[in-house]
C-alpha cells in the first residue's frame, strides 16, 4: 500500500497530533452537530472563541483555552491563535478549534488550515450552523421564498469602506454592530427601495435574542445604535409579525441548579447559571480524596453536578465506579440519583431532602458515618451541619464551581421570566452576583428552606 505524502513533503508523524476545526453554531447549545459533539469528547484541548456558549463547553473534559478578543481580557491576535493550535498539536494532542457559527463563514478557518498544512499537521473540518441560519429559523425569516426571494447573499459590514452590495434578493450582513447605517446607505445607493423591509437580529438563538424591524427608510432615520452580536437581514421575505416568533413566545427560565425536567421544552427555554471545573488547588484535593476513598463509609451527592464532576475526576484518574464499592452511596436529589443511575450506580435516595432537609437525613439515620460530600465551591452549610449533628463526620469536597467566569457575559435578567433556586446555597451564591431581582420575574424554590433563604437574601 502506498501513502501519499503531505503536500509539503513532510513525513506523516504520529506525534503531530490532530486538529478538528469545528463550528459551534450560533448560540443555542443544542444546535451543535452530533459529529462536533463526538470530536469534542475525544479532544485533549479546546481552543474556543468569543460567541461559543459557555454552557456548551461544560460538557467536555478537555482543557479549555479562551482565544477570543473580548475587552478586558488577554487579546489574542490570529497569529498567536495559529501558534497556539500548532503548539498543542505538535505535542501530539487532539486539538479542537471551536468557533462560533460555521468555521468557513467569516470564521478565518481558511487561514488556520493553511498554517496546519505548512506544519504537516492533519486536520478535519466540522461545519456548524452559521448565524444567518440560526437567526432565520429562530425569527421566522425564510432566507429564500417562492416568488419573493430566489437568491441570498452573506456579506460583511466591516470594514466600513469596503461594504459590498451583491445583486441578491435577500441580503444578510454579518459584523454590523456599529455599521447598520453605513450598510443601509450602501444598499440604497445600489438602488434598493427605501420601503424594503429590514430586521436586525441580536443574539440569535440565545435566551436574550432580540429582533428590531422596520424598513430601510425607518432605520436610516433612527439614531445610530450598536447591536452586538447581530445580523442585519434585508429583503421582502421579512414579515411584519416576526417579533411574535415561536422562539420569543417561550418563557425563559433561569436554573441555579437542577429542575430542568420541570419545564416543558415546548413552552420554556432553560438557561443555566454556568458550572465549571474547580481550580488546580482544589483538583489536587479531589485527587487525594479519590485516592483515600477507603477512609470514608458514605458518599453523599447533593446534586446532579456533584455527580457529573466527581465521576469525571474519578474516570480521569483511570478508575471507575468499582473504586467506590466500599461506600454507601446517597443521592440528595432525584436529579443526582438519575445521574448516578446513568453511570451504573443505584444510589439510596433522600427523597425528603428537597422538601425538608434535616428531618429526612434524620429519618434515614446516617449516624457515625465518615461522609465524603462532593459539591460546589459554595457547599450547602446547613446540610453539612445537619449531618454533623447526627454524629457524622462530613468532608465537603469542591468538585465544581458555580458562578460567572471573568470572560463570561453576565446573565441579562431583563430577558428572564422565571428563576428557580434549587438550594439555599444557590440563593446565597446568586445573591453575591446579582444583588436584586425585579418584581416582574417569577421566583420558584425547591423547598421551604430555600424559600426562606430567598426571603432573607433578597428581602422579599
Ligand atoms: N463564523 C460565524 C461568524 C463569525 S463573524 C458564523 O458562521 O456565524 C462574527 C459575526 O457573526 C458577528 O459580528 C455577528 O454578525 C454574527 N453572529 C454570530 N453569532 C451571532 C448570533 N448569535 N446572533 C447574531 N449574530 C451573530
Amino acid at each position: 500500500m502506498t501513502t501519499t505524502p503531505p503536500e509539503n513533503g513532510q513525513p506523516a508523524d504520529g506525534l503531530r497530533g490532530y486538529v478538528y476545526i469545528i463550528g459551534a453554531g450560533p448560540g443555542d447549545p443544542e444546535l451543535l452537530t452530533l459529529k462536533a459533539d463526538r470530536v469534542l469528547h475525544e479532544s485533549d484541548v479546546i481552543l474556543y472563541d468569543d460567541l461559543v456558549p459557555a454552557s456548551l463547553l461544560e460538557r467536555y473534559g478537555a482543557q479549555k483555552i479562551y482565544t477570543g478578543k473580548r475587552k478586558d481580557s488577554h487579546h489574542f491576535e490570529q497569529e498567536a491563535i495559529n501558534e497556539e493550535i500548532v503548539r498543542h498539536a505538535l505535542q501530539g494532542r487532539t486539538v479542537a478549534r471551536l468557533k462560533g457559527g460555521d468555521p468557513f463563514v467569516f470564521g478565518r478557518g481558511g487561514e488556520e488550515i493553511d498554517v496546519l498544512r505548512q506544519h504537516g499537521i492533519r486536520y478535519e473540518i466540522v461545519p456548524g450552523i452559521t448565524a444567518a441560519y440560526g437567526a432565520s429559523a429562530y425569527t421566522e425569516i425564510p432566507l429564500t421564498m417562492r416568488k419573493l426571494s430566489s437568491s441570498v447573499a452573506f456579506c460583511t459590514g466591516h470594514p466600513v469602506n469596503k461594504i459590498q452590495v451583491p445583486d441578491a434578493d435577500t441580503l444578510v450582513y454579518y459584523m454590523v454592530a456599529s455599521t447598520v447605517h453605513e450598510v443601509l446607505d450602501a444598499v440604497v445607493s445600489k438602488g434598493r427601495a427605501e420601503d424594503t423591509r429590514v430586521a436586525v437580529v441580536q443574539n440569535a438563538t440565545r435566551y436574550n435574542q432580540k429582533v428590531f424591524t422596520g424598513t430601510i427608510g425607518e432605520f436610516r432615520r433612527r439614531e445610530k445604535a450598536v447591536y452586538s452580536p447581530a445580523l442585519l437581514i434585508i429583503g421582502d421575505n421579512i414579515s411584519q409579525f416576526i417579533d411574535q416568533n415561536w422562539y420569543s413566545r417561550k418563557k425563559k427560565v433561569l436554573l441555579t441548579g437542577g429542575g430542568e425536567s420541570l419545564y416543558d421544552p415546548r413552552e420554556y427555554v432553560t438557561v443555566h447559571v454556568p458550572c465549571r471545573p474547580v481550580g488546580d488547588a482544589d483538583r489536587e484535593l479531589v485527587r487525594k480524596a479519590i485516592e483515600g476513598i477507603g477512609g470514608y463509609t458514605v458518599l453523599f451527592f447533593p446534586d446532579r453536578f456533584s455527580v457529573k464532576f466527581f465521576l469525571r475526576y474519578l474516570f480521569g484518574s483511570g478508575r471507575d465506579v468499582r473504586h467506590l464499592s466500599g461506600c454507601r452511596i446517597f443521592a440528595g436529589s432525584k436529579a443526582a440519583s438519575l445521574e448516578l443511575h446513568h453511570s451504573g450506580v443505584n444510589a439510596e435516595l433522600y427523597e425528603g431532602l428537597e422538601s425538608g432537609g434535616q428531618k429526612a437525613t434524620g429519618e434515614k439515620k446516617i449516624t457515625g458515618g465518615e461522609i465524603l460530600m462532593p459539591c460546589s465551591d459554595h457547599g450547602d452549610a446547613s446540610l453539612v451541619a445537619s449531618l454533623t449533628a447526627l454524629g457524622n463526620r462530613v468532608m465537603p469536597l469542591a468538585v465544581y464551581m458555580q458562578g460567572v467566569q471573568e470572560q463570561e457575559e453576565r446573565i441579562d435578567l431583563g430577558f428572564i421570566d422565571e428563576i428557580r433556586f434549587s438550594s439555599p446555597s444557590c440563593v446565597r451564591n446568586f445573591g453575591t452576583l446579582y444583588p436584586s431581582i425585579s418584581a416582574a420575574i417569577t421566583v420558584s424554590t425547591a423547598d421551604e428552606q430555600t424559600r426562606a433563604e430567598y426571603r432573607r437574601v433578597f428581602g422579599a
